[in-house]
């Protein structure tokens, strides 16, 4: 099928940047403020914190992997620095793809970077996240636009992208070149890898930047901790407890609690914990994504380029409801691949992967109005429900009409958010506008669970600008 391979560790023999323990005995440790989960959110959350000379402890689930570990083996890939589960809707309509490894969703995820919209701003002050508008919030967005060394000189179009380029330029559509958080990409062979970590050290990840950066400043960091609950007692967070995969505990005391383990699991971590505000777990956002698929004459290689680096916003406002598509293409590895094909027998399966080098892909990722629910069970595990409604449903279709046929079948999620939204009131969210829940004043939300609605373009950097904003706060409280 002309696919190369892995590429093998291309990472230079360098040591690595960060220097996490994972307990081996039973372990009670004191600090200012202990951070759940080291992702866009958690990881941006501690440096901002450490940096106000803030004792601080970073507890994450997931494992620590650098440059020489990322050898772009699809399977090594998905099965270390990816979460097992859930790992689709209980519906079964949807995929979920959710990172769990030290830095989290930015670790693995296509550098896409997007300032969050004005628009989104003000739709999510109007639903009493009021911070949305605030000068502060431009600062966070800048702090982070900065340290994630947000550039665009990495955006040379891969094949992919020059294909979509010429059909949006053939139809007169809207076409723009993204932003990327990576320095010295080489937007080549090695980037359409990116999905299994970049062994090139280019991607700006969070591990890269943040962490660095909390670490210098004193922070410590544990890996391998899953955190089951967070012990409060008359409104006030006390303590967190974990444990690892060897059954070892570590109770973590502390003055405050950021809660930043993801749309999936931060509902979680509350709900296990006897948080009882009716909007944890509800109000979730999966901006569901399908692709249109192309056979060509010309040979593609739709593994390889940049992950993505154009996009079109052409039809993001459906109807004038503000909500619709956005455009975007993805490197097409053979395993993620089968996950947005669809299945059309056993004959048309093999020609289509023993031609794939052909093939070429346009994403279609649905700004959803509509919502599902994280709920727990007996065991304190999270299963997601989720079904598309059929308005959205009708957007999608809109989306990928114009000739092209629609996946239904093969439907993923990306960008997980909105279980834990702050807002004006305890009636309608989780926690206030600066994402300190209603029930403990010391538990601080950052995360892509506290989106009060879908942002409608790729979340990163709105995600660690309200971790950069709410632990700001948050310091200048503690302080
Ligand atoms: C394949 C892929 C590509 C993507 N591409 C882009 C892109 O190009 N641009 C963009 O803007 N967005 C992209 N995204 C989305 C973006 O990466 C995520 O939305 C973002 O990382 C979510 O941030 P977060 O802080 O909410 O959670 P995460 O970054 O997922 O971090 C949560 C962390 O908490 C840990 N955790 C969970 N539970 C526990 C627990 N109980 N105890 C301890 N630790 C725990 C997890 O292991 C994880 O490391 C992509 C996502 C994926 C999966």
């Amino acid at each position: 099928m002309g696919y190369p391979g892995p590429l093998g560790p291309l990472g230079a023999d360098h040591p690595k940047g960060l220097h996490p323990e994972t307990p081996t005995t039973d372990t009670t440790l004191d600090c200012d403020v202990v951070v759940i989960g080291s992702g866009a959110g958690g990881g941006t959350a501690a440096a901002v914190l450490a940096a106000q000379g803030l004792e601080v402890v970073v507890l994450e689930k997931g494992g620590y992997f650098d440059d020489a570990d990322f050898t772009g083996t699809e399977l090594t890939g998905l099965t270390t620095l990816y979460a097992s589960g859930p790992s689709a809707t209980a519906e079964g309509q949807m995929s979920l793809l959710e990172a769990q490894c030290l830095g989290g969703g930015t670790v693995v995820n296509y550098s896409t970077s997007f300032r969050t919209p004005d628009r989104i701003r003000h739709e999510w002050a109007a639903t009493g996240a009021t911070e949305f508008l605030s000068d502060d919030y431009d600062r966070a967005m800048d702090a982070v636009w900065s340290r994630q060394g947000v550039n665009g000189d990495y955006s040379q179009p891969s094949h992919r992208d020059q294909i979509m380029e010429r059909g949006l330029t053939a139809f007169g559509w809207h076409i723009g070149s993204l932003d990327r958080n990576v320095i010295g990409c080489d937007a080549g062979a090695v980037c359409g890898r990116c999905g299994y970590g970049c062994p090139l050290g280019a991607k700006q990840s969070v591990a890269k930047t943040w962490l660095m950066d909390a670490e210098a400043a004193g922070a410590r960091i544990l890996t391998g901790v899953d955190v089951r609950t967070i012990t409060t007692a008359r409104g006030s967070a006390k303590s967190v407890e974990g444990r690892t995969a060897s059954g070892v505990t570590v109770t973590v005391r502390a003055r405050a609690v950021v809660v930043a383990g993801g749309s999936v699991q931060t509902p979680a971590i509350l709900k296990r914990s006897g948080f009882t505000n009716p909007n944890i777990g509800r109000h979730l956002r999966l901006h569901p994504a399908t692709a249109v698929w192309a056979e060509f004459d010309e040979e593609v290689r739709p593994w390889e380029g940049a992950m993505q680096s154009r996009y079109s916003t052409e039809r993001s406002d459906i109807g004038g409801s503000g909500y619709g598509v956005v455009y975007e293409t993805a490197a097409a590895n053979p395993a993620l691949s089968v996950a947005f094909l669809s299945w059309r027998g056993a004959q048309r399966h093999l020609e289509i992967m023993r031609n794939l080098s052909h093939f070429s892909s346009v994403g279609v990722i649905t700004r959803d109005q509509d919502s599902g629910e994280v709920k727990v069970g007996k065991d304190g595990e999270p299963t997601m429900h989720y079904t598309l409604s059929a308005r959205d449903a009708a957007r999608m279709h809109a989306g990928v009409d114009g000739g092209a046929r629609i996946l239904e079948a093969a439907m993923a999620a990306l960008h997980i958010m909105g279980s834990a939204r702050m807002g004006g009131s305890a009636e309608t969210s989780a926690a206030n506008p600066e994402g300190v829940t209603w029930e403990a004043e010391n538990v601080v939300i950052a995360d892509a669970s506290t989106f009060p609605t879908s942002s409608g373009v790729n979340p990163m950097v709105t995600i660690e600008a309200i971790a950069h904003l709410n632990a700001t706060r948050l310091a200048g409280r503690l302080t």
